[in-house]
C-alpha cells in the first residue's frame, strides 16, 4: 500500500488498547481514524491519546474507509467489529479470547469473505519458538519433552494458554496429539518416564510477565529453547505487525504464523 494504512482499534481504553494506541502514534505506516471505545470509557481514551479527535473515541456508527481494525477488547467489542468488517470488508486482526462456540463458528464463516487473523498470543518471539519446538520435537521423537513456564502471582491458570499451544506444537511434530503425549506434573510421574512424552512445570512469582522454555532431554545431551516477555507491549507490537501484514489480505483464516513465514 503506498498511502498509510486506515486503522481502527476496537476496545482501544483496555490494557491492550493503550499500548496499541502509543504505539501506532509513532509509526508512519498507519493513520488512525477510529479508536473504539465503550461508552464507560471514552475519558480514559481520550486523556490518553489526547492529539486524536475526541470524535474517533466513539462506536463504529457512520465508519468508513477503514482497512484493518484490530481488536482487544471482548467478545462483545469483538462482535460489533465483526458487523463492521463483514459490511465494509476491513481485514479483522483480533487478540480476544473467552469466545463462545458460536463466536468462533462465526469468525470462521466470515473468513470465508474477509480476511481475519487470530491469535492468542500475538509475540512474534512465541510464534518462531513455536514453530521451532516443533521442528525439533519432529527430529529428535524419543528425547523427554518438558514445558517450563513461569508467570507473575495474580495468573489463575495453569498451564498458561500459551504452554498448552507449545505442546500441541510438539505433539504435532512427533505426529501425535497432546493427549496422548502430555504429563502433567500435579499427576506424579511415578515410574519410568514413557519415551516421546510432554511434560509441563509450572512457577507463579511476582510480577514475572511471562516466560516459557522448552527442554529436550537425550542421554548426555540437552537443547533448550525459550521465550521471556519482559514486557506486555510485545503482544501490541505482534498485532500491529499482523495488522501491517493484513492490509489489503485476500479473504481467509489467517495465523501469527503466516506473519512470521512471510518475514523469515
Ligand atoms: P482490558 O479489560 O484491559 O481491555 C478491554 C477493553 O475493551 C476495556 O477497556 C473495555 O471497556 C473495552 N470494551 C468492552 N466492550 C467493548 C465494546 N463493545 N466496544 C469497544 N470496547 C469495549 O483487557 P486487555 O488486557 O486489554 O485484553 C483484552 C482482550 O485481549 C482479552 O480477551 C485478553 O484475553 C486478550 N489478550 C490477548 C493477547 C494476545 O496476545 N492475543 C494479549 C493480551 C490480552
Amino acid at each position: 500500500m503506498t498511502r498509510p494504512i486506515r486503522l481502527a482499534i476496537s476496545g482501544a481504553s483496555g490494557r491492550m488498547g493503550l499500548a496499541l494506541l502509543n504505539l501506532v502514534r509513532d509509526d508512519g505506516r498507519f493513520e488512525l481514524v477510529r479508536a473504539i471505545v465503550s461508552s464507560k470509557s471514552t475519558r480514559l481514551g481520550k486523556a490518553v491519546y489526547g492529539d486524536v479527535s475526541p470524535l474517533r473515541f466513539s462506536a463504529w456508527n457512520d465508519a468508513t474507509g477503514i482497512d484493518v481494525v484490530i481488536d482487544f477488547s471482548g467478545p462483545e467489542g469483538l462482535d460489533q467489529a465483526l458487523d463492521h468488517c463483514e459490511a465494509s470488508g476491513a481485514a479483522l486482526v483480533t487478540g480476544t479470547t473467552g469466545l463462545s462456540a458460536e463466536q468462533e463458528a462465526r469468525l470462521t464463516h466470515a473468513a470465508e469473505r474477509i480476511a481475519v487473523l487470530r491469535a492468542a498470543n500475538f509475540s512474534l518471539g512465541v510464534a518462531v519458538l513455536t514453530r521451532l519446538l516443533r521442528e525439533a520435537a519432529a527430529a529428535l521423537p524419543n528425547w523427554d519433552l518438558d514445558i517450563v513456564e513461569a508467570h507473575h502471582n495474580r495468573k489463575e491458570d495453569a498451564p498458561s494458554g500459551t504452554a498448552l499451544a507449545l505442546g500441541h506444537a510438539a505433539a504435532a511434530g512427533r505426529g501425535a496429539t497432546l493427549d496422548e503425549l502430555a504429563v502433567y506434573s500435579r499427576e506424579g510421574r511415578p515410574g519410568a518416564r514413557k519415551a516421546g512424552t510432554i511434560g509441563f512445570a509450572v512457577v507463579r512469582g511476582g510480577d514475572i510477565v511471562g516466560e516459557h522454555q522448552a527442554l529436550l532431554m537425550g542421554q548426555g545431551e540437552r537443547v533448550e529453547l525459550g521465550h521471556r516477555a519482559t514486557d506486555r507491549s510485545i503482544f501490541a507490537r505482534g498485532a500491529l505487525e499482523s495488522a501491517a501484514w493484513m492490509a489489503g489480505r485476500a479473504p481467509g483464516a489467517w495465523t501469527i504464523e503466516d506473519v512470521i513465514a512471510a518475514k523469515v
